[in-house]
């Protein structure tokens, strides 16, 4: 039996994850939930798997869930603010933490999770890009598992050999090739992407995910994401990881050796065959998701990546190369203009534009401790910030800088 807190619950891969939970009721039992909008939601997921402790941030939200749950007869304690996301990442009596909160706001709690030495289900990535060396670090010194949750990662995972020990070139590996779907504007042209809304941004052709996700596949900022993920889940260099447009999302990554063999792993796009791969692993589980079919398919294709359209991509791999600080503020700008364009005070391609200045003027530095990710990622996002309020004004006919 395995014993889950699962940090963002009432999330696109919360819901997922409990739904494979739901299928497999012999194997899993649910310690903690954690949510922080959505309080229906955690609600009715309090009702049905019973944890002792729901978190959620605001005070108001937390009174009134508690309220809610003691009239409906349940026995889940409400515990509230971000430091209540660490104590359930690493109580003793949980053996599995899936880190689902989206954003450096999940940073701290799956970095206790790795400290207590638990078994992680990595879906926040976010965490691992901007504090990939001290959250490597604190998986080996704890014994921590750390399972991919990020459908190519999870593809890596399961192509590379399950006894590997040292670097990839031991294991024979020559290249991790990383596909992406090109999201919902890979034919569109600058001028047609100059003028998309976010509602276009989120309807992801191939995939149903939160909304900021949504747009990091649309900018391709999620590949760069990914490729920084990669890196460290895998000791990668840089060098060896490869993009790959796959419109049809049906390979999820690949693998390639020095022999001339690539394996690849396939399915239909739906996130619970990753998870339920992680849940179970070593084991195999059923996870609801269809069965491929690949003759009704018919054709896989596959292109380049145009660093010239989606420039995002190019901007992570130079973050990567240039620095940890670089990339931080790289995540951090990120973060900041998709919540901006979401919200309509930006367009699309602003995002590169705010990302590239944001990174350029966030001085290198040496990364020891998470204080240190913090204040380079809280001065990003103050510089991104300032950097729209400057071209909002100068659009708005106002004082230019
Ligand atoms: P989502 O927006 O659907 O859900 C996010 C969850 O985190 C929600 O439960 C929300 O309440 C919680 N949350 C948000 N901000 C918070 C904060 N400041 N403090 C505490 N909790 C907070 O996101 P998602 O699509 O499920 O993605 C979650 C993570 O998984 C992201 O890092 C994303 O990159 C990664 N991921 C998602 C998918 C996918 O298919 N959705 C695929 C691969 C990787
Ligand atoms: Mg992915």
């Amino acid at each position: 039996m395995q014993y889950l807190t699962i940090l963002g619950s009432t999330g696109s891969i919360g819901l997922s994850t409990l739904d494979v939970v739901e299928r497999n009721p012999d194997r899993f039992a649910v310690v903690a939930l954690t949510a922080r909008s959505r309080i229906d939601v955690l609600f009715g997921q309090c009702c049905k798997f019973r944890p002792r402790y729901a978190v959620v941030i605001e005070a108001t939200d937390a009174e009134q869930l508690q309220q809610r749950l003691r009239v409906s007869g349940s026995e889940t304690l409400v515990l509230c603010g971000a430091a209540a996301l660490e104590t359930v990442a690493s109580l003793a009596e949980v053996s599995t933490v899936m880190a689902a909160i989206v954003g450096i706001a999940g940073l701290r709690a799956t970095l206790a999770a790795a400290r207590a030495g638990k078994r992680i289900l990595l879906a926040n990535k976010e965490s691992l890009v901007t504090a990939g060396g001290l959250f490597m670090a604190a998986v080996n010194s704890s014994g921590s598992a750390l399972l991919p949750i990020d459908s190519e990662h999870n593809a890596v995972f399961q192509a590379l050999p399950s006894n590997r020990r040292g670097t990839l070139a031991d294991s024979g590996v020559r290249r991790i090739l990383l596909t992406a779907s090109g999201g919902p504007f890979r034919t569109m042209s600058l001028d047609q992407m100059a003028l998309v809304t976010p509602d276009q941004a989120v309807a992801h052709p191939n995939w149903s995910m939160g909304r900021k996700i949504s747009v990091d596949s649309a900018t391709m900022m999620n590949k760069g994401l990914e490729v920084i993920e990669a890196h460290w889940l895998f000791a990668a260099d840089p060098s060896l990881i490869e993009v790959v447009i796959h419109p049809q999302s049906v390979i999820h990554s690949m693998v390639e050796y020095c022999d001339g063999s690539v394996l690849a792993q396939l399915g239909n796009p739906d996130m619970r065959t990753p998870i339920a791969h992680a849940l179970g692993h070593p084991s195999r589980i059923p996870s609801g998701a269809d069965y491929l079919d690949l003759a009704s398919i018919g054709t896989l294709q596959f292109e380049r990546p145009d660093v010239a359209r989606f420039p995002c991509l190019r901007l992570a791999y130079d973050a990567l190369k240039t620095g940890p600080a670089a990339v931080i503020a790289l995540n951090a700008a990120n973060e900041v203009a998709v919540s901006e364009f979401l919200a309509n005070r930006i367009g699309f391609l602003d995002i590169p534009r705010l990302i590239e200045t944001t990174v350029e003027n966030t001085p290198e530095q040496d990364i020891v401790t998470i204080e240190d990710v913090e204040a380079v990622d809280l001065s990003a996002r103050a510089l991104t910030l300032s950097d729209c309020a400057r071209q909002l004004k100068s659009r708005a006919g106002g004082v230019r800088a």
